[in-house]
């Protein structure tokens, strides 16, 4: 019997409240078309925190599949695990290959877990650590799968489609939490693929602090990093202005993390017919959009959801998470600053919920990761 502990919930509530570490056994004999595994990273992400306080958009499935008293959900969406053992010789998974989940929430925080193989991907693990192959399915697909599939309008030709920005262009595209994973990602790519980005980050503490936080993000590949009091501040629209060289070369993309005043300024950084695509609503506050821009520009409001783009197309999930961890490889993608979370077997139930308590504090000097 393997050992195993997990972290679990039985009602919705604040980590710290509702978090519980739940230990089991798994038995040697799993089924033909199981998979045994152990956990050897997994992130916690603005997402799982939501998902425990039960202000996530989709709600899992509480079940006692590992013999919790009540019924609960291991949260946790991503991670990287190395397979144990195979429940049929015929698998195309072997002992020591390293898989990530091929579908959402199949929770993550845990040592081990037997999972159906058709809930795990393998990926080439040469080359590549734990925490890179644990954080490439969420954030980077994300920001890669905006970049590639939204953009302005092509005008009254297209009716109301719109066309991904023109790789190689130098078009250009903005974002506000580009310091968080998703922003990172689409600063890098953006730069790999030609289009430019102007980027917004809240002011840190010190005017030093956010200098450094600018260099950074420039260091990556970002053209153009602004603070948040900035980019509120009556001289933005001129500094655009020159940025755009009067709007000669316009904006065809927002990308929004925060919500509220940052969200409406993007869309009034946009051109003619840009799109502004939200993903998360980091601040809590409503996205409120002038009439104008929608009247007189044209401006597009969309949401994006990458679970549901998964869904509908694993087979271009595979392909982005591959050509990502390529980049990786070769070092043409840098993964994310982390905190390091060691879980061991001697690690706390406080000291867990204390790690994913603090996910969604600001100003964080790195994600936590939970290392087994
Ligand atoms: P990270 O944990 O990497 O970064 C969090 C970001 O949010 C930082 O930029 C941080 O800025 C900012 N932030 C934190 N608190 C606030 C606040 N009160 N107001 C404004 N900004 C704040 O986040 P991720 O990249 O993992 O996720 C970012 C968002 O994207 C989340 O809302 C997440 O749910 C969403 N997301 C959505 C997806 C989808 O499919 N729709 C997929 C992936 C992520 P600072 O450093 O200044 O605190």
């Amino acid at each position: 019997y393997t050992q195993a502990k997990a972290l679990v919930f039985s009602k919705y509530g604040e980590p710290s409240d509702v978090l519980k570490l739940h230990t089991h056994s798994i038995s040697p004999s799993i089924s033909q078309c199981s998979i045994l595994v152990r956990s050897l990273a997994a992130p916690i992400n603005p997402a799982d925190i939501n998902t425990i306080q039960g202000t996530y958009g989709s709600k899992p499935a509480f079940t006692s599949l590992i013999g919790t008293a009540e019924p609960s959900v291991t949260p946790g969406n991503e991670g990287v695990f190395e397979v144990v053992s195979v429940g049929s010789t015929s698998s195309e998974l072997r002992k020591g290959d390293w898989v990530i989940p091929a579908v959402s929430q199949i929770g993550t925080w845990r040592t081990h877990a037997v999972f159906d193989s058709s809930q795990l991907l393998k990926v080439a693990r040469e080359g590549l650590t734990p925490t890179q192959v644990a954080t490439v399915s969420v954030n980077p697909c994300s920001a890669y799968k905006m970049l590639r599939c939204y953009g302005p309008s092509d005008g009254l030709k297209a009716g109301l489609a719109m066309k991904p920005l023109d790789v190689g262009s130098g078009q250009w595209f903005i974002q506000n939490g580009a310091n968080s994973g998703v922003g990172r990602a689409a600063i890098q790519f953006g730069k790999l693929w030609g289009l430019r980005s102007i980027n917004v980050v809240r002011d840190r503490t010190s005017s030093e602090e956010t200098e450094a936080l600018k260099l950074e993000l420039q260091q990556l590949g970002a053209d153009v990093v602004v603070s948040e009091s900035q980019f509120l501040s009556r001289y933005w629209k001129e500094q655009l202005a020159d940025i755009t060289r009067n709007g000669r070369d316009s904006v065809g993309l927002a990308l929004n993390c925060v919500g509220g005043k940052s969200a409406t300024t993007l869309a009034r950084a946009l051109g003619d017919g840009g799109t502004l695509v939200s993903y998360g609503g980091m601040s809590r506050q409503p996205v409120s959009l002038p009439v104008g821009l929608l009247i007189f520009k044209d401006i597009r409001f969309v949401g994006f959801w990458l679970s549901n783009w998964n869904e509908r197309d694993p087979v271009g999930k595979r392909h982005m998470v591959d050509d990502i961890l390529d980049m990786t490889r070769q070092g043409k993608f840098t993964d994310i600053p982390i905190e390091e979370v060691p879980w061991s077997w001697n690690t706390g139930e406080k000291q867990l919920q204390e790690a994913v308590q603090s996910g969604l504090t600001g100003f964080r000097s790195g994600k936590g990761v939970f290392l087994f």
